[in-house]
């Protein structure tokens, strides 16, 4: 039987519940996911691209229906590579759309036969963002009911240094 595989793509800087969530909805549908961690260039990232990773690799370590890549360059590119022609993103706000759309339209000029689904994840999440919890943990706030216990730590780590 054929298997249904899609890219999840983002900088998950660092990953949050938010994130999970869209993830965890998506393998109700989907065989496999691949999370593909990017360098947004516009985008200064706190956590080094190895360590999202390997944070993220440590999160899902007991699921086998996960799997964790770097991408560099443009996502069709990487998409045509892998010939994976389904993405995942996750849908929150309003502004998330008018993105979102853009985004969709630009890559269907690309690659016509790409899809991409939307999920929007449980409600307590749809205001939670990566740059959210830097701001939190920045200013020495609780970050716990957000992010995954190891994104916490290492948080505390990053900002008990500056
Ligand atoms: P990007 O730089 O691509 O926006 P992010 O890591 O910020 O990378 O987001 C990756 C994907 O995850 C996007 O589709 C974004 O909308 C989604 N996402 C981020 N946070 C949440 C959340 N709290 N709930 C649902 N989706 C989310």
């Amino acid at each position: 039987m054929k298997e249904t595989i899609a890219v999840y793509p983002g900088s998950f800087d660092p990953i949050t519940n938010g994130h999970i969530d869209i993830i965890e909805r998506s393998l109700k549908f989907i065989d496999r996911i691949v999370i593909a961690v990017t360098d947004n260039p516009h985008k200064k990232p706190l956590f080094e691209l190895n360590k999202r990773i390997s944070i993220i690799k440590n999160i899902f370590k007991k699921s086998t229906s996960v799997e964790v890549e770097i991408f560099n360059g443009l996502l069709v590119d990487y998409l045509k590579k892998k010939n994976i022609f389904l993405i995942i993103r996750g849908l929150r706000e309003v502004s998330d759309f008018n993105y979102e759309f853009q985004i969709v339209l630009t890559n269907r000029k690309f690659l016509s036969r790409l899809e991409t689904i939307f999920l929007m994840p449980r409600e307590e999440y749809l205001f939670l963002s990566s740059s959210i919890i830097k701001e939190i943990a920045s200013m020495n706030g609780d970050v716990k009911k957000f992010v995954p216990e190891i994104v916490a730590k290492e948080l505390k780590n990053i900002y008990k240094n500056r």
